[in-house]
């Protein structure tokens, strides 16, 4: 346990400010997030240091696909999230308590970044799998020592984290995969637990403080697939984030509290060509659908990443990620 950031006192118990939840917490007890107790009037993080998962990925996986495309990164999650998504593939770790799991023993953040450095071929670390924004000192103290260390930084998450904590961890990561979820309040609130308006704010934060930023959107039938809000998201992440952005296209299976079927091809398909027409990088996930997974450049439609699963060719690319064609700057190397 480590006292948390982003705390004050309130009328009747302390009010937690690090994401928009901003959950007023009595002694004893935590907030939403289930990972953030009053300890007779001081906020404690009870997840730090404690790991629930611990694995070297592609990056791919993130998924981040603009970003040291083929490279490995070492990722690591804990317990808990601030949102309570329907259908969560990692319920397990996102939805549970600290006395409702069996975590692993304390892993300071030096020992962490050792790992990572002495993992070969691998570029960095990854705060994954759970909300890492919950996980948020540990995160921001690994951060600072990996970065001393040349190592890179990614942070996969759900956006909802509030203006100061998020500025404090620009410094430090460098590049993140953030989930839009859908785009009307309604559907978010209902589906998430949470406010749509929050996440779009943390997107423009981080575009604006010229971080790696890709986008993921889980296609669930029937909840989130109207083609027209949908038309509407592409045209908002082209306008407010620049029609580079990375966009990820995700098929749902059914998990946790969802049972609907799975996203149909044909519904990925259509989702594919009304984002393509904004966006010049749109990717089709959890499912091999033609080469909806491969990199063209967009300017002179070279062929630069090949993906097959997870077996990645980086074909068409330069060291510095432009495109051997025309120059074109498309990815991080
Ligand atoms: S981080 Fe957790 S305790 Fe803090 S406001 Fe968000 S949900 Fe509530
Ligand atoms: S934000 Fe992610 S980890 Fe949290 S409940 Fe939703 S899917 Fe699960």
């Amino acid at each position: 346990m480590m006292e948390a950031s982003y705390y004050e006192q309130a009328k009747s118990g302390l009010k937690c400010r690090l994401c928009p939840h901003e959950c007023i917490i009595s002694n004893g007890k935590t907030g939403i997030c289930n990972v953030r107790r009053n300890v007779n009037g001081v906020l404690m993080a009870e997840t730090w240091s404690r790991l629930s998962a611990m694995n070297i990925d592609p990056i791919e996986k993130k998924p981040l696909y603009h970003f040291h495309p083929g490279e490995n990164i070492l990722s690591i999650g804990s317990l808990g999230c601030n949102m309570k998504c329907r259908c969560c593939q990692n319920w397990h770790i996102s939805q549970s308590p600290v006395a409702g799991y069996s975590l692993g023993r304390s892993v300071e953040p030096a020992e962490v970044v050792s790992m990572a450095l002495s993992s070969s071929g691998n570029m960095g670390i990854a705060y994954t799998y759970n909300e890492p924004t919950v996980w948020y000192e540990y995160m921001l103290a690994v951060a600072k020592v990996a970065a001393s260390n040349r190592l890179k930084n990614v942070m996969v998450s759900n956006g909802y984290i509030a203006h100061k904590p998020l500025e404090e961890l620009l410094d430090y990561m460098d590049a993140f995969n953030i989930d839009l979820k859908g785009f009307s309040e309604e559907f978010h609130m209902k589906f998430t637990g949470a406010r749509l308006e929050p996440v779009l704010k943390t997107l423009k934060q981080i575009r604006k403080a010229a971080r790696h930023l890709e986008i993921t959107n889980l296609v669930i039938p029937s909840l989130n697939d109207h083609a027209g809000l949908f038309a509407d998201m592409t045209n908002w992440i082209a306008d407010e984030l620049g029609p580079d952005t990375v966009l990820h296209l995700s098929r749902y299976h059914p998990d946790y509290n969802l049972y609907t079927e799975p996203t149909s091809p044909a519904k990925l398909e259509e989702f594919y060509e009304i984002a393509h027409k904004k966006l010049a990088y749109v990717y089709v996930g959890n499912i091999s659908l033609g080469d909806l997974q491969n990199t063209y450049c967009k300017k002179c439609g070279e062929l630069l990443v090949i993906r097959k699963g997870y077996q990645i060719t980086v074909a068409g690319l330069t060291n510095s990620g432009t495109c051997i064609k025309c120059g074109n700057q498309v990815m991080i190397r």
